[in-house]
């Protein structure tokens, strides 16, 4: 802004000097005018004038320059106490001497105007006046007493004798011209200096009265083509009835000297009769110079406080950029104060030197939040569950994967006590409780598995526990990682299951036959041959052996089946028609509602026709104390939101008696049976078989009685061309 403010001042600074040039010139005019030079005299008012306009013009300028200080004065803007200071000084010390310089002018001015008009100046000129007067006087009487004698000496002879005797005359007394005439004005004769001039210079009638009536005449006269001054004389005798006349010329030095005396006098006089407003003028002249030179005073003063205060000022503005956090500008540097020049400089350079400051400063921000939002990322797509602690406890960060593990929202409770996560959860008490135990007891690395009872059943983690230190072991805090396993202890103990399942099958299914073989044999053979109560016996023995057997058969084929490898031979078939076709096998003993139209499954029709089977087969054997069996099976169409994917589901319904609340998690698993003779190998093998379709199963109890087996497999539209068949 300074910079601005100087740059505007600058051009105005022109404007000014320029009119100060000119009301200087025009102050020399005037001085002149005063002084009284007729031509100058002339211009004196419109230099007043014009001096005036520009004595208003600068008033303006200081006055707006005034303004604006004391404006920023009582803003307290920087450099404004400086700047006012500055002007001050300069307008005390360029007003003061002036000040004084004028006074005594002044006092000068007035004494001497006053001495020029003094009392022995003025009877000096008059006198000198009188001495030229009186001078003058006895030259004419001379000249007048010479004529007459001149004319008594003329002879009244011929008018040759007369000429002749004329020129003589007049060669001796110096005259420009002679005549003799009569009282009645006849030219008698005449004698010129000039030959050429034969007619004499006639004097005025009432003149010529004036000597006939005897009384000479000497005056001064104006003759010749340069009007210079003559004197002229006319003396008569009139006894003899002669007139006779001379003209003489004056001396040149006298009538010079006696027209200065006149004119100087004429111009004393015209002075002094002026002199209250000469004195007027004076006083004007040097009060107009005083002002102008106040106002140039104190307009170079605000000029110059400005110049040396705009640095000052911008190094101000600067500072107060700096502290609000602006760092990129800069200051131009002045060119003519050097030890602000120097200043400004160094401030320059600061202020670069903290710009880069912060550059490096910003750029360390980014990389750290570039690393922080790195690392967020990391953990973000991490599946494994992250939760950081500090040392006072209070959670430091969760990622996703935690919150989807722990099925909380974890992120709620960054920057509280951890601990409060177990108030809300009572069930993630053993996960907190094992950290906040870790983080008593001191150790640095451990590894726990936790078994969290949750609402949907038991969940297995495992749990790595690291203890947080940074340089010089300064504690903060505690990161755990943990890995929901649950479905991997599953899958290891299904796989654990199956294992023992064809070990069992192998080992028992083949003493099955021979056993079921001989027990059939003793029995032809023998049956006939015993006698009656021998005969009921054996015939009850080899019956339960065989039944025994064929039951053992079919829990072992049942082992066998869930112990198979997987060998899918999977098809693509129509949902609705591939139901429909094993539903055919239950005749009308159920219901069935295809709501999946189109939808096709690729799955191998042998195992999955077991799936349908073992569902039906459960639902019946649930319904045996049920008055009237229900059994619903429908089909349709499920596709999660926001995803492509879509799934068969198949509901199996049963009215029968519903599986037990704390059955529920582990019907899936083998072994699992509440009947006398089950396997509790049904639904592991529904299980195992939709888990290799790609598919999932999950069961509920209905709420009117009974239970629901929901079964999902991915599934796509048919295409129309496509040739898929029903089973
Ligand atoms: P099994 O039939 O040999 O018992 P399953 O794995 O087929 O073995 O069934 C396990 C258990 O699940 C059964 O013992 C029974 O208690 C329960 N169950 C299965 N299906 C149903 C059903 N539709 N209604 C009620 N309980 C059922």
């Amino acid at each position: 802004m300074a910079v601005a403010t100087l740059k505007t001042w600058k051009s105005g600074a022109w404007a000014v000097a320029l009119l100060l040039l000119l009301l200087l010139f025009a102050l020399h005019f005037l001085s002149g005018a005063v002084l009284k030079s007729e031509e100058l005299s002339r211009w004196f008012i419109p230099l007043l004038v014009f001096i005036v306009i520009g004595l208003v013009a600068l008033s303006i300028v200081v006055t707006l320059n005034l303004a604006r200080l004391l404006r920023d004065y009582r803003r307290n803007e920087a450099g404004a106490r400086l700047m006012a200071r500055m002007v001050m000084m300069f307008v005390l010390l360029g007003i003061a001497p002036a000040g004084i310089v004028y006074y005594y002018s002044l006092q000068f001015l007035m004494q001497g105007i006053d001495s020029w008009f003094n009392v022995q100046i003025d009877s000096a000129m008059v006198d000198a006046l009188e001495l030229n007067q009186a001078t003058l006087n006895m030259n004419k009487r001379l000249l007048l007493r010479y004529s007459e004698q001149m004319l008594e000496n003329i002879d009244d002879s011929s008018q040759t004798a007369l000429t002749l005797a004329l020129s003589d005359l007049r060669a001796r007394s110096g005259a420009t011209e002679v005549a003799l005439a009569t009282p009645q004005g006849e030219i008698l004769a005449s004698s010129h200096i000039n030959p050429e001039v034969l007619v004499p210079n006639a004097p005025d009638p009432l003149i010529l009265q004036q000597v006939v009536s005897g009384k000479n005449y000497v005056q001064f006269m104006s003759y010749g083509e340069s009007g210079e001054l003559y004197i002229r004389t006319l003396v008569a005798d009139l006894s003899r009835g002669l007139i006779f006349q001379a003209i003489f010329p004056t001396s040149e030095r006298i009538s010079e000297l006696s027209e200065n005396v006149q004119s100087a006098y004429a111009a004393y006089r015209q002075r002094a009769y002026l002199r209250e407003s000469i004195k007027f003028s004076f006083i004007l002249a040097l009060s107009l110079v005083l002002l102008v030179s106040v106002f140039a005073a104190v307009w170079a003063a605000f000029y110059t406080s400005r110049r040396m205060v705009a640095p000052i000022q911008a190094i101000a503005e600067g500072t107060r950029a700096i502290a609000d956090g602006e760092l990129d500008g800069q200051i131009p540097v002045p060119r003519y104060h050097g030890e602000l020049g120097f200043l400004v400089a160094s401030f320059n350079a600061m202020t670069r030197r903290l710009a880069q400051a912060r550059d490096v400063a910003e750029q360390s921000k980014q990389e750290l939040e570039f690393q922080r939002e790195y690392l967020e990322a990391v953990l973000h797509h991490l599946s494994t569950g992250v939760v950081a602690v500090d040392a006072n406890g209070n959670l430091r960060t969760a990622n996703r994967a935690a919150e989807q593990i722990l099925d909380a929202d974890v992120a709620r409770y960054v920057g509280r006590p951890f601990v409060q996560l177990a108030k809300d959860y009572p069930e993630l008490e053993a996960f907190v409780g094992l950290l906040a135990c870790t983080m008593e007891t001191g150790e640095q690395d451990r590894r726990k598995e936790l078994v969290l009872n949750r609402p949907k059943g038991r969940q297995f983690l495992i749990c790595g526990y690291t203890r947080l230190k940074v340089v010089k072991s300064s504690e903060i805090g505690c990161v755990v990682v943990f890995d929901d396993v649950t479905t991997l202890i599953k899958a290891q103990r299904d796989a654990a299951w199956g294992e023992v399942a064809r070990r069992l099958a192998h080992e028992i299914k083949n003493p099955l036959t021979p056993i079921q073989l001989s027990a059939e044999r003793l029995r032809r053979k023998y049956l006939d041959k015993l006698p009656e109560d021998d005969r009921k016996v054996l015939d009850s023995a080899t019956r339960t052996i065989v039944n025994q057997v064929e039951a053992m058969k079919s829990m072992v084929n049942a082992f066998s089946d869930y112990a198979k490898p997987s060998h899918l031979n999977a098809q693509p078939l129509l949902a609705d028609e591939f139901v429909a076709d094993v539903l055919a096998l239950y005749g009308g003993s159920l219901e069935f509602e295809p709501g999946a139209s189109g939808v096709m499954v690729e799955v191998d029709p042998v195992r999955f026709r077991q799936v349908v089977h073992n569902l039906i087969k459960n639902a019946q054997e649930a319904q045996q104390d049920a008055e009237k069996s229900e059994i619903r099976v429908s089909t349709g169409v499920y596709q999660p939101r926001d995803q492509e994917a879509l799934f068969l589901e198949i509901v199996v319904e049963d009215n029968g008696s519903g599986f037990q609340e704390e059955d529920a998690e582990q019907l899936f698993e083998p072994y699992v049976t509440r009947k006398e003779k089950g396997t509790g190998l049904g639904l592991a093998i529904v299980k195992k078989i939709v888990e290799e379709h790609g598919g999932s199963i999950r069961a509920e109890n209905r709420a009117q009685g009974g239970a629901r087996f929901i079964l999902r497999l991915p599934a796509k539209y048919a295409q129309v061309t496509e040739g898929a068949r029903g089973l």
